[in-house]
């Protein structure tokens, strides 16, 4: 019961007005988060002091029940989690918050604005203060927007008309964290079951254009080794009848893409059509940085290629001296990694034994290299749950945007489909704070108040919506 019963629902200009009064408190507080150097390898102050610190900021905004804890799983303990369960009564909606708050390591000398732990704001051309600093968008602003949405909507009340669960994590970026092998093996879980699940570690295609994140792309990944010599031999003396392990290597790499598209030549993999936002080809090259004289290569519109088809690409290579240390010696043993990126709705599975079945064909001479897969992640395709209508809603409305952007991301996020399986009719929402102009891993990361602003605001109408419109009884 709620002593002072006051109205449920906020008016939205209410709510507009509420966050826009936190921002200055929740500026910095992410301030203070990125001084917190949780690089997971190499954390000052150690992971548990930052996660112990969000915790507490929680449990001021009335999440009383935050706290730090670890889960173990195949030997392997996590990083601290921060975990909250905040039950206000069995029917009411239950929202799940997820961020990170480790991040990527800085190369300090490519950062110009300011170190990459000594948070640093410049306003930009549109007046829209930035806030420079590693993390301060990939994720410590999930965690923000997370912190403001609640005290937004908490106001004086004492308990919100809604269940939250928090899962704050501390090893994402390490690529392949407990949490999600542990979510994977442990699907009946409760802790992590909810009927909105809200990822915020995604962005809009640009400042001011709100943006759902609605498919990703999978990966597997595979090493392909070829021996065709006991140990080095002279090329003079033992050259010519023997294959030379790395050309034969050479072969069967050249055999991936097809020689005059550039398309992946592995047979069976699916492509997936979906209404993504048109990226354009001149903002992709200067994006990734693409030289003058490279040709783009691959069939089908940019976005199609990046978001919906697979792609293929040799990631490691080992067995050869490196060139300024070459002889006239031939390489026993070649190894390549090869890194395959899966159309969203491609079973990863069924995409190795196409890509191991493709290499294995392709190997010349008789040879029979050693394939063996090294790692997969499931793409994703969020669905159009029960509360789809509220997220864009929400969203639409923080922005006063007409067009909610229907993205996709060429990257994969493996935990959220472990989050997809474990809860397999709810809503998952990708979302947030990291636009283009974040940068997010690169140097001068930076985040833009405005998008803070916005996004802070369209979870707490989203969170809004999804509440209980009367006072709980107890
Ligand atoms: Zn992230």
């Amino acid at each position: 019961m709620f002593p002072d019963a006051p109205m449920m629902v906020l008016p939205e200009q209410r709510l507009r007005a509420r966050v826009h009064e936190l921002v200055p408190e929740l500026w910095q507080t992410l301030g203070d988060l990125v001084r917190h150097r949780s690089v997971n390898a190499t954390p000052d102050p150690p992971l548990a002091v930052t996660a112990e610190t969000i915790a507490g900021m929680f449990q001021d905004a009335g999440i009383t029940s935050a706290h730090v804890e670890t889960i173990t799983h195949a030997d392997k303990t996590s990083a601290p989690l921060v975990l909250a369960d905040q039950v206000a009564h069995g029917g009411l909606t239950t929202v799940l918050l997820y961020a990170h708050y480790d991040v990527q390591p800085a190369d300090e000398s490519k950062w110009t604005k300011t170190k990459p732990f000594v948070p640093a704001e410049f306003v930009d051309e549109n007046h829209d203060p930035r806030l420079y600093g590693r993390g301060a968008a990939d994720d410590k602003s999930g965690i923000v927007m997370h912190l403001g949405a609640i005290k937004a909507l908490r106001g004086n009340l004492g308990q919100l008309p809604i269940n939250i669960k928090l899962v704050f994590e501390g090893e994402e970026e390490t690529g392949g964290s407990v949490l999600e092998s542990y979510l994977a093996a442990h699907p009946d879980d409760p802790r992590f079951h909810a009927d909105i699940i809200i990822v915020a570690d995604t962005g809009n295609v640009r400042v001011g254009a709100p943006t759902l994140t609605q498919t990703l792309r999978g990966i597997v990944m595979a090493d392909v080794v070829v021996e065709t010599l006991a140990a080095k031999v002279h090329s003079g003396m033992y050259g010519g009848p023997v294959p030379d392990a790395f050309m034969a290597l050479v072969q069967m790499l050249a055999a991936l893409q097809d020689r005059k598209t550039g398309d992946v030549a592995v047979e069976g993999l699916n492509t997936f059509d979906h209404p993504w936002p048109t990226v354009s080809e001149a903002a992709y090259r200067s994006q990734a940085g693409v030289l003058p004289s490279t040709s783009l290569i691959g069939s089908g519109t940019i976005e199609k290629l990046l978001y919906g088809k697979p792609s293929v690409n040799v990631v490691g290579l080992s067995g050869l001296p490196l060139v300024s240390g070459a002889s006239n010696v031939l390489c026993p043993k070649a190894k390549a990694r090869v890194s395959m990126r899966l159309a969203p709705n491609q079973n990863p599975e069924e995409a190795y034994e196409a890509l191991r079945a493709h290499l294995a064909a392709a190997a010349p001479w008789g040879l029979k290299p050693t394939i063996t897969q090294v790692g997969e992640g499931a793409g994703f395709v969020s669905g159009e749950g029960e509360h789809q209508v509220e997220i864009e809603n929400a969203l639409r409305e923080a922005y006063g945007a007409a067009m909610v952007a229907k993205a996709g991301q060429g990257g994969s996020i493996p935990l959220v489909n472990a989050f997809r399986q474990a809860n397999p009719k709810s809503d998952v929402v990708l979302w947030g704070c990291e636009e283009p102009r974040a940068n997010i891993h690169g140097a001068d990361e930076s985040v833009s108040q405005s998008e803070l602003e916005h996004m802070t605001l369209a979870e707490a109408l989203l969170l809004q919506s999804v509440m209980s419109p009367i006072p709980i009884q107890k």
